[in-house]
């Protein structure tokens, strides 16, 4: 796989997104100074730490963060990171600026979602339109909104690769949030699409998932699947349930049923889904049947111990 020089990816499952390493000279050595795009889940924040550590060696410090968009698995180690290299700058969408460097919570993605992300810094903007020093090549900084509004793309054009976030996935690509919000964002995620098509990328870095290069193939599997949101966002809305409940199962891996379903009624989103999806049913019963899903698509299992029900991330 043709990677830009000076560049490595850290693969790392559904929990945290992949992390993209750019190894530039340090900033007293003239360089540009290494950087990290993209930094987990908090939960992983160790394992994030370890993994920058060794790539770069003990001696050499982290000296930039940036985040392709600011949900939990994206930006949950930049606050690792920054108690690890004080020296850190950390450059972030514009768009959650204000509401980032307040710590608004309800604003934020991550009380909504149910998903924990510590509080952290930055200094910079990662402006759409701009371009950026990774790895010692010039990067454009695209904006990308749909799954995200506020998420931006990086694109280096002499290697045609594309560091696309969860705007596109080998198979997919992010639950369309604004969506469950009530605002149309279908059509940002066509633009974005369409965007990625005109870039015309060799190589994509997804958020999660390997490295490809069929993009063309990737690009008609996630038009498909927008065109069956778009006439039936219902579905949508069923797929993004899923979503929130088997990620909590990646956090925790084992947990009780009662546990669960006390998350799922203290979730603003997952209240907010049972009141679309199934308000003739109580939250505890739709949280069930949602549970039921996973387990029969083999993203979950059920387990008897103590009396009690347990859940397991498969
Ligand atoms: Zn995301």
């Amino acid at each position: 796989m043709t990677l830009p020089p000076n560049t490595q990816v850290f693969e790392r499952g559904w929990l945290s997104a992949n992390g993209i390493l750019f190894t530039d000279a340090p900033r007293s050595q003239g360089g540009a100074g290494p950087a990290l795009v993209d930094t987990g889940y908090a939960s992983h924040s160790a394992q994030t730490l370890a993994l920058v550590g060794q790539a770069l060696g003990h001696r050499t410090d982290l000296e930039r963060v940036f985040n392709t968009h600011l949900h939990s698995d994206h930006c949950g180690g930049n606050a690792a990171l920054q108690a690890r290299y004080p020296q850190l700058v950390t450059a972030i969408p514009p768009g959650e600026a204000e509401t980032i460097q307040h710590w608004a919570c309800d604003q934020l993605s991550y009380a909504p979602t149910g998903q924990e992300c510590p509080r952290f810094s930055f200094q910079q903007l990662l402006q759409a339109n701009t371009e950026l020093t990774l790895g010692a090549q010039r990067w454009e900084v695209h904006a990308a909104p749909g799954h995200d509004p506020h998420a931006v793309l990086l694109f280096q054009p002499d290697h045609a690769c594309l560091i696309a976030g969860d705007a596109l996935w080998e198979n997919g690509f992010g639950v369309v949030f604004p969506e469950l919000d009530g605002a149309n964002a279908f059509d940002c995620v066509a633009s974005t699409l369409d965007l990625i098509e005109e870039l015309a990328p060799r190589t994509v870095i997804p958020g999660h998932g390997r490295v490809f290069q069929e993009v063309p193939m990737a690009l008609q599997r996630a038009r498909q699947r927008l065109t069956q949101f778009v006439r039936n966002p219902r579905q949508h809305r069923h797929y993004a349930a899923k979503v929130l409940l088997k990620f909590k199962l990646l956090e925790w891996q084992k947990i009780s049923e009662t546990a669960l379903l006390q998350w799922v009624a203290q979730t603003p989103y997952c209240r907010t889904l049972h009141q679309q999806l199934g308000p003739e049913q109580s939250l505890q019963d739709w949280g069930l049947g949602v549970l039921e899903d996973l387990v029969r698509s083999g993203a979950a299992q059920r387990q008897t111990q103590d009396e009690q029900r347990w859940l397991l991330n498969v």
